[in-house]
């Protein structure tokens, strides 16, 4: 049987391990960065190095980009929709805007191109493992033919409805998780101040109603939960720069729709101070430093 062909633009933390899987998988991956040493990564996890765009998406069925935000992925898919005949099936998996990923698709359509937004969850490891959730918008058959794709990738892809649903679920999916990793920080603050143990509290709301992610997987303090960011220093994990950049995108969908988010505004509000204090690019659920209050910042 032929190999199969697929371009990949975008070859940083998140896309450089993705096309990893994609070779491991069997497929022929031809990747692009305007990163160099993005570049050099690629080649020695067996990725053919394209020169540009169109030279990625040369021969390839499908092309898949991995791009920082909205402005980059129609730069990408304006050219890719020059070059690629009617019938490439295009992916996006950045974490953008909907209306970006909305316009995107309408290029797409215009070439008679198949297309998908499927951005992902599971960060850098769950992009090296294999492990990513996909969550994709598009048509149905262009959903069908980039499932084989996107499983190569990860462990579980939703097909959540039309064109710019993936990145509607994506950020009010992180949404949640702002909101609930406050929340989470919060009551261990007061835990604290009420002369609690942090093992009590993580014993009682881990099965209790205060139950969820942030506490049980990504617990903010060191100790309940081994693996979570917390016990080696706050190492992202997901950072909490590109919170705030999910939190940013919900507020501006929120307000494209007219949907009243307070505690989505709230939450971006406190990760945007925690980003101005200069740590970004520690792991988001060290906001519990600035949430405890002045003099016990990390
Ligand atoms: P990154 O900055 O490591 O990688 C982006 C790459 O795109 C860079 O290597 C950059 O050189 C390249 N690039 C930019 N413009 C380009 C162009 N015109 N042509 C070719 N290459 C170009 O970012 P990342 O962490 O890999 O994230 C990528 C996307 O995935 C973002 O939208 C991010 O929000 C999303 N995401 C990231 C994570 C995470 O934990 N890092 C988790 C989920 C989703």
């Amino acid at each position: 049987m032929a190999t199969r062909t697929i371009g990949f633009v975008g070859l940083g933390n998140m896309g450089g391990p993705m096309a990893a899987n994609l070779v491991r998988a069997g497929f022929a991956v031809r990747g692009f960065d305007l990163d160099p040493a993005s570049l050099e990564t690629a080649k020695a996890a067996g990725i053919g190095i394209a020169g540009s765009v169109p030279e990625a998406a040369a021969g390839a069925e499908a092309v898949v980009t991995m791009l920082p935000a909205g402005r980059h992925v129609v730069e990408v898919w304006s050219q890719l929709t020059a070059a690629v005949p009617a019938g490439t099936l295009l992916i996006d998996s950045s974490t953008v805007d909907v209306a970006s990923a909305r316009e995107a698709h309408a290029l797409a359509d215009a070439r008679g191109c198949p297309a998908v937004d499927a951005p992902v969850s599971g960060g850098t490891g769950g992009a090296k493992a294999g492990t990513l959730t996909f969550m994709a918008g598009g048509s149905e058959a262009a959903f069908t033919a980039a499932e084989p794709i996107l499983k190569a990738m990860g462990r579980s892809v939703f097909h959540c409805g039309a064109a710019g649903a993936g990145q509607a679920a994506k950020i009010c999916n992180n949404m949640i998780l702002g909101i609930s990793m406050i929340g989470v920080c919060e009551a261990f603050a007061l835990g604290e101040k009420l002369g609690l143990s942090q093992q009590a509290l993580f014993d009682v709301a881990s099965v209790s109603s205060g139950q969820c992610w942030s506490l049980t997987t990504y617990c903010p303090v060191p100790g309940p939960v081994p693996a979570s960011p917390a016990n080696t220093g706050y190492k992202p994990g997901f950072a909490a720069a590109l919170m705030l950049k999910d939190l940013r995108l919900a507020q501006a969908a929120a307000g494209t729709a007219g949907a009243s988010t307070p505690l989505g505004a709230e939450a971006e509000r406190l990760y945007a101070a925690f980003d101005g204090h200069g740590h970004g690019g520690q792991d988001f659920s060290a906001i519990i430093h600035m949430l405890r209050g002045p003099g016990e910042q990390p």
